[in-house]
């Protein structure tokens, strides 16, 4: 059964409208409740008044603005990192970043289940490709017994909260396997920056490994409620990069808008903290809930998978949740693995511990 996409004519926080219908919407990324930000949406407006719509280039021939950078100098203070670049989205920067930093004579160790774009980006590199079990430490480090000799540079690969699973890498002990065999690190933040992290910087802040994770990627189109991303790495990667990654070079770079509406985006980070705490409270709540009731789900994040196994029976759950007012659209094969559909539900700041708790009766009262 192929998939298809569903146009909503309408969002108010948790409630989204189709033509037929009103559902709450377990299935967004809009993890903080920005997206219909005020603040921000005016933010966006001022910044139409200054700069173009588009940015009417890639960033090294007319693209570059001001805002750009001055985006970029806050994302490496907020990070703690000596330097960041911005990308027009975490799929830009997963697939041109490692053509531009590893080759054929390279290796890269990473997590079996890594997200789609870094699979993309590092076949495109060229590099040797070597995968380990999910968040399985004692595979990896086998692994890298084996095979760092054989090359010349080596990077480890992961994300920080997995977004099908939601659960979070053992960060320490790959920060420990990177020393130990001498490689880089890579951690892909999308669904924890913005909601993890003293600062809200994301896992890597919040175990205080940051000056121990060689590259981070975080996204403004998940928790920031945006569009963007950036890559924090060294002023001399960033330099690298912006010579060769192919896909900040061969592409319109970001409006200058989005740069303004990050800016302001970043800047509430630091002034609602109370929008993460909150999620993270309500998730673990909810993940209690459903466990008393018998409904038993993976990981441990505002990510709450259900895994159902089969696809069949994902989507009659999924339909009869969706008869009920909850639009929870079954993921399956290739999104995850052959025989795990499941459902993926995830929580946002506008979610009520009312409509957690009428879901909570609904999977708990599902006959599947
Ligand atoms: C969503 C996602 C990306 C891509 O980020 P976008 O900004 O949405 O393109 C990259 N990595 C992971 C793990 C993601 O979940």
């Amino acid at each position: 059964m192929s998939r298809v996409c569903r146009p909503i004519q309408h969002r108010n926080g948790s409630t989204i409208v189709f033509q037929d219908n009103t559902y709450i919407d377990f299935s967004s990324n809009d993890y903080l409740g920005l997206s219909q930000d005020p603040v921000l949406i005016d933010t966006f407006t001022q910044a139409l008044h200054k700069y173009p719509l588009g940015s009417t280039g890639s960033r090294l021939l007319s693209g570059d603005y001001d805002i750009c950078h001055t985006l970029e100098d806050a994302i490496a203070q907020l990070m703690n990192t000596e330097d960041a670049l911005l990308f027009n989205s975490g799929y830009h920067a997963n697939t041109g970043f490692f053509r531009a930093i590893v080759g054929k004579q390279d290796v890269v160790f990473a997590d079996k289940l890594i997200h789609a774009s870094l699979l993309d980006g590092i076949i495109l590199s060229g590099a040797k490709l070597i995968r380990y079990k999910h968040q399985n430490m004692t595979h990896l480090a086998q692994l890298l017994r084996t095979h760092r000799q054989a090359f010349s540079n080596a990077l480890i690969v992961t994300e920080s909260l997995f977004s099908m699973d939601g659960d979070i890498a053992p960060l320490q002990e790959l920060v420990a396997l990177k020393n130990t065999y001498h490689c880089d690190l890579y951690i892909d933040e999308a669904h924890a920056f913005g909601l993890y992290g003293h600062q809200g910087a994301g896992l890597v802040e919040e175990e205080n490994l940051t000056h121990e994770v060689t590259y981070m990627m975080g996204t403004f189109g998940k928790a920031l409620g945006s569009y963007g991303a950036f890559l924090t790495c060294s002023s001399a990667t960033k330099k690298r990069l912006i010579n060769q990654c192919r896909s900040l070079l061969y592409s319109t770079a970001l409006p200058p808008a989005f740069a303004a509406v990050n800016l302001k985006g970043l800047s509430l980070l630091q002034t609602e903290p109370h929008r993460r705490q909150s999620v993270r409270k309500q998730a673990l709540t909810f993940r209690q809930e459903l466990t008393k009731k018998g409904v038993s789900v993976l990981g441990q994040s505002h990510i709450v998978p259900i895994v159902i196994g089969d696809t069949s029976s994902t989507i009659r759950l999924a339909n009869s949740l969706r008869a009920l007012g909850f639009w929870c659209p079954p993921i399956r094969p290739p999104s995850v693995p052959e025989g795990t559909s499941r459902l993926r539900l995830s929580l946002t700041y506008h979610h009520t511990s009312h409509q957690l708790c009428d879901l909570t009766k609904a999977l708990a009262d599902s006959t599947i």
